[in-house]
């Protein structure tokens, strides 16, 4: 299935929603009920999850299990044949807007990708649990509601997270916390809105396109086309590190490896400095011609550009979120 280039607008009074199943704890079994930890991902079906939720039984929709599992996991193999289901369902006429049901630990990172890649002007809502569907009290079938609550909001668009009543952008939303149910959080930015009693509340607009300056309008081709991203890694800088790191990625690649190394995403510390060792070695592989941007690995703040910073590339985005972003950008120049 090709990924469409745009979606038509929303068709009036279109009410159909399509729920796409990946798997995550919202959909994983504990041999305990009492258990919130020791689960695995995955396991129960999307249309079971959609059946378990009283509140959407009277409403139009199609359920289709797109992946089952845990999203630690996740790959570009999932995640074209994600855009690419979300993409077709977005052009049906007939429907108001899509969520998925998504794994906690890189959600950020498949709604940055769904956001970068399809820029949506109708809703794509995704949504996940911190307990497993066995749990005494589950989370997920109220997370569900909520999203399925603003996927059904008139003027909703583009890609959001909702988790724990709250509704967040793709390009600002953070898992935070390991344990929690209210596990996410956007930063300065703060979220969009919150969902109470059935009923959104806004306090900011809805996402509209992906970050300035990062992409092109061929995006969407490119990854159709791909079988993988262009190869970039993420390191960080910290107390006591080296270069070695960077050495023995430039040597492998210069030694033929089948995806060569294409850029380096670095999480600094603070704003944005780095280890001299580990700076020494990323100049020696911005020289190389390997692309290298710089970001913060503080969860709160951007990197401010100044005079004495010496790597040509920052990211006001999140370390994960910006090596997404460098990738897609390497795919399209
Ligand atoms: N490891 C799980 C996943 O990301 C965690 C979760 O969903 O909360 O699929």
């Amino acid at each position: 299935m090709a990924i469409q280039a745009t979606q038509t607008a929303n068709a009036q009074g279109a009410q159909r929603l399509v729920i796409l199943g990946t798997g995550g704890t919202i959909a994983g079994r504990a041999a305990q009920a009492g258990d919130n930890v020791g689960y695995v991902a995955g396991q129960v079906s999307v249309g079971d999850l959609v059946a378990a939720v009283p509140m959407l039984k009277d409403l139009l929709l199609d359920v289709e299990q797109v992946a089952q599992l845990d999203s630690k996991d996740m790959d570009f193999a999932v995640w074209k044949a994600l855009a690419e289901r979300v993409a077709f369902h977005l052009e049906r006429p007939d429907v108001k807007g899509v969520v998925i049901t998504h794994g906690t630990d890189t959600m950020e990172e498949t709604a940055f990708f769904l956001q970068s890649v399809l820029k949506p002007t109708k809703p794509v809502v995704l949504t996940c649990a911190m307990r497993p569907a066995t749990a005494l009290v589950p989370d997920g079938p109220q997370n569900l509601s909520d999203a399925v609550v603003v996927a059904r909001h008139v003027g909703a668009q583009g890609v959001t997270v909702v988790c724990a009543g709250q509704v967040h952008g793709a390009d600002d939303v953070t898992k935070v916390h390991t344990y929690r149910l209210d596990a996410f959080d956007s930063g300065d930015a703060g979220p969009l809105g919150c969902v109470e009693e059935g009923v959104v509340r806004l306090f900011r607009p809805w996402p509209t396109g992906s970050v300035e300056g990062l992409l092109d309008t061929t995006v969407r081709d490119r990854v159709q086309a791909s079988l993988a991203l262009p190869r970039v890694v993420l390191l960080t800088s910290h107390a006591d590190t080296d270069g070695l790191v960077v050495q023995a990625l430039l040597a492998q690649s210069s030694s033929g490896a089948a995806q060569p190394l294409r850029g380096i995403v670095v999480a600094g510390t603070g704003n944005g400095t780095l280890h001299k060792h580990l700076e020494a070695a990323l100049l020696e592989a911005q020289a190389q011609g390997i692309r290298v941007v710089l970001t913060s690995r503080c969860v709160r703040g951007r990197v401010l550009a100044h005079p004495g910073l010496r790597l040509s590339e920052v990211s006001p985005l999140s370390p994960v979120k910006s090596r997404i972003a460098l990738a897609l950008d390497l795919l399209t120049s």
